[in-house]
């Protein structure tokens, strides 16, 4: 099983056998691979070859790179099946969700394409007679892309896509926990290269593979003018100050602790459902998954026991089978951070339902839990404290504004919504004095963001935006200039310097 779908991923035997870099799959615990890590003395050699690459890419137009794009997004769609069957395989995630990370990839390499033919600058007037003024935007270099394991791929697609169509090479070190699903997924880009001819130079999408120091290796480099980072807190408190620290531009893209404030007016079959999906989903592992319920105290019990017997429901176990919901945990240890936070919130006060470790029914080998729902008397320090484990916190509250503060109350600022049927309620928390995260959803969980909007969060989570909307400027650098075509220089504000 395990040797088909690396196959169909085009991976060879001497691929991933015989390297220093152990891959668990986390569905059975089982090593499915030994991979080839880059040296660390290779680093200078692919940042140069990252560099050489950019003078030549840099003066392609764009529309044209655009089109190596659509090639990727071509191939993605050929090897979807594969490709998701080895994010399940590698992360654990289940069938459904596996293919649906590849569809994102293909969404932003449509929205990529179509960027390529705009990239628009302005056009601004100027008080000067006979001068104009515009804003052009440039390719800005290198762009290293340091990814993180639950969105194994998807994640540098966001910045591939829109860093390739601006005119930058791209350097991918995803997470030592899913090296195989990189590799597969820089076969699909070699397919697209090929294909694109040689108007692509080498080394114009370079993937190393290894732990923190390789990443590191990227990140001290002023040869890497931008660093995409997506990952804890604690990753982006150690990347960004070092890129700032040698004024290169860091895009961060860090943990969230979401949160869903459900009104006496909300649908409540419909909130189920969401916060069923966005807490449970992906076994809560996701940057946005719902980990906070702030529930208004007149439906708070009733709906408690609606999630308990949805809960209950819940088919957890190998996440190959189309029945699963929830799948495996990454490891072991994540396993055990979640029990431990778990106690954490019994010893502050809390009434934890579920959160068992499960042996039966699930393939062996596997860390698998029932997912927890944790009453809470209020927001204490674990529930500020982001667990990357299906943990829902219940907090109550009695006036909206309560509500917003509890919610903007944690060190992390990602993604929120509010579910009420009431439309000053709805605006007051998409309002500059509510929701401080940013994505703030009405109606809908914070769990699962289409490509189109500009994704990424403000305090802790890094204020880095990847994806849709004008979240391109980030990969660009941008100039004013300032044309004269008249025969006059006069100068700006009326300042007299006559000689
Ligand atoms: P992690 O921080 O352990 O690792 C992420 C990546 O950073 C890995 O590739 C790792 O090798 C690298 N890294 C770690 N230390 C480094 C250093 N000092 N220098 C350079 N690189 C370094 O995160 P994880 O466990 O893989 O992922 C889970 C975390 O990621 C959660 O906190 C989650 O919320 C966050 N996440 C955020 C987003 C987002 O878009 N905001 C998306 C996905 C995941």
């Amino acid at each position: 099983m395990t040797n088909a779908i690396l196959t169909a991923c085009g991976l060879t035997e001497a691929e991933v056998t015989g390297g220093t870099l152990a891959v668990r799959s986390p569905i059975d615990g089982a090593e499915i691979a030994r991979v080839h890590e880059t040296p660390a003395s290779d680093m200078p050699a692919v940042i140069a070859r990252s560099q050489a690459a950019f003078r030549v890419w840099r003066e392609l137009p764009a529309p044209r790179r655009g089109e190596l794009v659509r090639l990727l997004g071509e191939e993605l769609r050929a090897s979807k099946e594969a490709l998701g069957a080895l994010v399940t395989l590698e992360v654990g995630k289940i069938t459904s969700e596996g293919l649906g990370e590849v569809q994102e990839m293909i969404d932003i390499c449509d929205f990529a394409v179509g960027l390529s033919r705009q990239i628009y600058g302005l056009t601004i007037a100027s008080e000067r007679p006979g001068h104009r003024m515009m804003e052009t935007w440039h390719p800005m270099g290198p762009c290293g892309v340091i990814s993180a394991f639950n969105f194994p791929v998807a994640v540098w697609s966001w910045n591939a896509a829109l860093a390739l169509v601006c005119g930058d090479p791209v350097i991918w070190k995803p997470s030592e926990k899913t090296p195989l699903t990189a590799m597969a997924t820089m076969k699909i880009m070699e397919r697209a290269l090929k294909r694109f001819g040689p108007e692509a130079p080498e080394g114009l999408v370079q993937l190393v593979i290894g732990g923190p120091a390789i990443g590191e290796a990227l990140v001290a480099s002023k040869d890497v003018p931008i660093i995409s980072a997506t990952g804890s807190t604690r990753m982006g408190g150690i990347v960004g100050p070092q890129v700032a620290a040698r004024w290169g531009r860091a895009i961060l893209e860090l943990g969230g602790n979401n949160a869903m404030i459900v009104a006496p007016s909300a649908d409540l079959d419909m909130a189920v459902r969401a916060i069923v999906f966005s807490a449970v989903g992906t076994a809560g592992q996701r940057c946005t998954s719902l980990r906070r319920l702030i529930a208004h105290n007149s439906i708070k019990d009733d709906l408690v026991a609606k999630l308990a017997k949805a809960y209950a429901s819940l088919p957890i176990g190998d996440p190959r089978q189309s029945t699963t919901l929830v799948g495996p945990l990454i490891d072991h240890a994540t396993r055990d951070r979640m029990l431990s936070a778990l106690e954490s919130a019994r010893a502050e006060g809390g009434t934890v339902h579920g959160g068992q470790t499960v042996t039966t029914g699930v393939p062996q080998g596997g860390a698998y839990v029932t997912p927890a729902i944790a009453e809470m008397p209020g927001q204490t320090d674990t529930v500020r404290t982001e667990t990357f484990a299906p943990i829902l916190y219940v907090l109550g509250y009695d006036t909206l504004e309560e509500a917003i503060a509890i919610q903007n109350d944690v060190p992390q600022g990602l993604s929120s919504c509010i579910f009420t049927l009431n439309m000053r309620e709805a605006e007051t928390f998409l309002s500059a004095a509510g929701s401080d995260c940013g994505i703030a959803n009405v109606n809908i969980g914070p769990s699962g963001a289409e490509i189109g909007g500009a994704f990424g969060g403000e305090k802790e989570t890094g204020g880095g935006r990847e994806s849709g909307s004008d979240a391109w400027k980030g990969y660009m650098r941008r100039q004013t200039n300032t044309v004269n075509y008249s025969a006059k220089l006069p100068l700006a504000q009326g300042v007299k310097f006559d000689f």
